[in-house]
């Protein structure tokens, strides 16, 4: 093994009940050199689920950490690795859907945190109400079923969800059998977002790796402690027409951990568009 691995002979926690260990550890363990033991019997579901029985707490970022440092303290790990996915509409485009997963790293060698982020449309998020089987299965087609789980909310406030639904025969008998219990004749098929049941949010979660590790490479200039990261952005990108700052990003705004050394990058854009000048465009 290359010494230049930043976490050779290190150990790192993996909490997590849904499989991401098929796309975190080989990439990370090969990149980092450390050894990462997954723990898949503590119920994440705790932090928060995406049928919201349990809603999550805190952000999404704070929801990763307190997954990584449980992970930590059950293991007893010096390296603590957790992911978190939201999903939800498109910032700007709002009838896109949009996912964002972050892969959170606590480490307590160096007393700092380093999370890598995919934020994209790369995501089949979805749900319909549906009044018959030829509805349901229009629906499953478009999300990619069956190698794309479903979950269907029967509206029934005994058994409300009903999760993992993974092949057609299934999906028939389920849709039936619900449609016919359903007091409002219909129900509500959403795609499944968890990991191991959906392959596009795995895909996402490994580019969030990825991005985890190019952080975890970059050097502060000063100290050299690894996940010298962006920290800040710095607004006031003048406009083109008016020549006035305006909320656009100009720079970004790198920052050491340790040693809080700052680097400002310029985003490399000079003039923002007056379509985003609040003088220009109030
Ligand atoms: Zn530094
Ligand atoms: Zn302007």
């Amino acid at each position: 093994m290359n010494s230049d691995f930043v976490y050779k002979g290190t150990k790192a926690s993996l909490l997590t009940k849904h499989c991401k260990e098929r796309v975190i550890k080989p990439v990370f363990e090969k990149a980092t050199g450390c050894e990462i033991i997954v723990e898949s019997q503590f119920d994440t579901d705790l932090f928060g689920t995406f049928t919201r029985e349990i809603p999550r707490q805190g952000t999404q970022i704070e929801a990763a950490r307190m997954k990584a440092q449980k992970g930590m303290e059950l293991l007893g790990t010096a390296l603590g690795l957790a992911s978190e996915g939201s999903f939800g509409a498109h910032p700007a485009t709002p009838f896109l859907p949009w996912n964002r997963e972050i892969v959170f790293l606590t480490d307590r060698i160096n007393k700092i945190e380093i999370f890598g982020e995919y934020a994209g449309c790369e995501t089949n998020f979805s749900s319909m109400e549906v009044k018959s089987l030829t509805e349901a299965e229009a629906f499953a087609r478009k999300a990619g079923f069956p190698e794309h789980f479903l979950v269907i909310n029967t509206k029934d406030e005994e058994k409300k969800w009903i999760k993992g639904i993974q092949t057609w025969e299934k999906l028939k008998e389920i849709v039936t059998w619900s449609l016919k219990k359903s007091k409002y004749g219909s129900i509500t098929l959403e795609t499944d977002m968890r990991a191991n049941a959906n392959p596009t949010r795995m895909l996402n979660i490994l580019k969030a790796t990825e991005n985890l590790i190019q952080k975890i490479n970059q050097k502060c200039p000063r100290c050299e402690t690894i996940g010298f990261a962006v920290a800040d952005f710095k607004s006031g990108l003048p406009c083109e027409s008016c020549g006035l700052p305006t909320g656009e990003i100009m720079a970004e705004i790198y920052k050491c951990q340790k040693c809080s050394y700052t680097m400002e990058v310029l985003v490399g854009k000079d003039k923002a568009d007056p379509g985003r000048c609040p003088f220009c465009n109030p």
